[in-house]
């Protein structure tokens, strides 16, 4: 039965629907090769087996009664630990959480329910996402199957870590400031963000709720492309969600994969290259962009100066967003309590339980986002920094008037050895520097993986003007097209 866990979510579904497989010995193999293999990545925080196999049973069941399927019905799906799940525990990878068990679905779960998507589990992540490692875990660190001294990335490690490794075909992550697209990059899988509002943010636990976007992962840019098609779409329950037709994206990732890129320009965003980044990466970008010249792709350099003043103004807006987003938990609602005895006070409650319950990392940008907002610094940081978010809007804006997509690596490094940067905050923070501006313009922008350095996967970041992730699609199936193998995740190690 293992050979089900090598093939695609568009095979795997084919095969359900044809009557070949069925959902269940699909899903048994996937469990079986989590069974396998999670010792040594860390990559699941909970696994659901008894309800993948009733969720797979149900599709069995439906096929069986003559119903036509849905196109993903069957194929097993990991899911981010942020994302609310009706009766399975939703940690956030935070010991403020542990035992909380939601009551509700996020509405991106109900959606794969109804498509007939078997949920695997729960899938680990830096705690409520702040962070690109997953060494910010309650859980510890994933680990990355290209080699098992290095990160995943993240935050949204364990899902990437999972479709690397053949544990899932599909994932769904969270991106912030980068923590789908980094994590497909670190370990050679497909992985985008959506436009913002595209993906409803509704069972989504806050970490910044104006940048904050659920998105697929799968290894291949088709297999992204039908999951996005699931999920997005328009939500009442979330303010912020768009109101307005879905982009269509597979059909994008079809026509893409023909390799033809005749009439379309291509902008190289010049501002990020240069030091800092890793020399195999820039040529493994560099020789990507001459492949897509040869599909047929006009390719100009684009300057987006106030790309430069991302980090710091996403470290300021982000912080202070959760700082808001964070406040909720008080020892009261959900999760831990700590020192409730009948003198406590509900200050010294609150206090404890959120000293004890809350990491190093989350705690510091708590205090830093508190802070930037408060009376007499809020417009030195806080202001100063929503002005730089536009000027990099503009910039967007104004690149977009010459050119359809914009491309970059997605992480100046390949994936690092997890340990020594998890202590320098600083260090961290900067290896998001490509990914930061999409996120706080909220454009849509894909990861497919574009090459190796060094023997570790290389993504290229492409970007799109909003509401036009078709094109990101589109452009990631010509890349992935023109690479011999569709799927660069070979998981030597295990
Ligand atoms: N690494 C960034 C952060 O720590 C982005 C995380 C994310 O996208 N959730 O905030």
């Amino acid at each position: 039965m293992t050979e089900f866990i090598k093939l695609s979510a568009a095979e795997l579904a084919g095969l359900v629907a044809d009557g070949t497989a069925s959902a269940r010995d699909i899903t048994q193999a996937h469990l079986d090769r989590i069974t396998s293999t999670d010792e040594r990545l860390n990559a699941f925080v909970t696994v659901d087996a008894e309800g993948a196999l009733a969720t797979a049973d149900a599709v069995d069941a439906r096929r069986a009664a003559g119903e036509q399927l849905p196109p993903l019905a069957g194929v097993p799906i990991a899911v981010k630990d942020i994302v609310v799940t009706n009766g399975i525990e939703t940690t956030a990878a935070s010991k403020i959480l542990r035992g909380w068990i939601p009551p509700y679905d996020a509405t991106i779960v109900t959606k794969l329910r109804a498509a007939g998507l078997v949920p695997l589990g729960k899938t680990n992540l830096d705690e409520f996402a702040m962070g690109s490692s997953t060494e910010n875990s309650a859980f510890g660190p994933s680990r990355n199957p290209w080699d098992l001294a290095r990160t995943p990335g993240g935050s949204s490690g364990g899902s990437s870590a999972a479709v690397a490794a053949y544990q899932a075909p599909l994932a769904i992550g969270t991106d912030t400031g980068g923590s789908i697209r980094q994590p497909a990059s670190l370990t050679g899988i497909v992985g985008h963000k959506p436009t913002y509002g595209g993906v409803s943010r509704s069972g989504l636990i806050a970490y910044a709720s104006s940048l904050d976007q659920a998105g697929p992962f799968g290894r291949t840019v088709l297999d992204a492309a039908l999951l996005h098609e699931v999920i997005a779409g328009h939500d009442p329950a979330d303010s912020t969600s768009l109101d307005l037709p879905v982009p269509l994206v597979a059909d994008a990732a079809r026509i893409g994969a023909a390799g033809d890129l005749t009439g379309m320009t291509i902008g190289v965003v010049s501002n990020l290259s240069g030091e800092g980044y890793e020399p195999g990466v820039v040529s493994a970008i560099a020789a990507t962009v001459a492949q897509l010249e040869q599909m047929g792709a006009k390719v100009v350099e684009c300057p987006c100066p106030h790309f430069d003043y991302a980090l710091a103004a996403y470290y300021l807006i982000a912080p202070s967003e959760c700082s808001s987003n964070l406040a909720r938990f008080d020892a009261m609602r959900y999760g831990l309590r700590v020192g409730d005895d009948r003198q406590a006070s509900l200050e010294a409650v609150m206090a404890g339980t959120r000293d004890a319950g809350f990491g190093a990392e989350v705690k510091r940008r708590i205090i830093i986002g508190t802070y930037a907002l408060s009376a007499g610094y809020y417009d030195a940081y806080y202001g100063q920094a929503q002005k730089v978010r536009t000027l990099i809007s503009r910039d967007f804006i104004t690149a977009f008037s010459g050119c359809d997509v914009l491309v970059s690596p997605t992480s100046p490094i390949v994936a690092f050895e997890l340990g020594p940067r998890a202590e320098d905050p600083m260090a961290m923070y900067a290896v998001d520097l490509c990914t930061l501006p999409a996120s706080l313009a909220g454009v849509p922008a894909i990861s497919v993986p574009c090459g190796l350095s060094d023997g570790l996967p290389v993504g290229l970041q492409i970007m799109a003007p909003v509401l036009a992730d078709d094109r990101c699609y589109r452009v990631a199936a010509a890349v992935e097209a023109s690479l011999n193998s569709p799927v660069l995740a070979a998981a030597p190690q295990l």
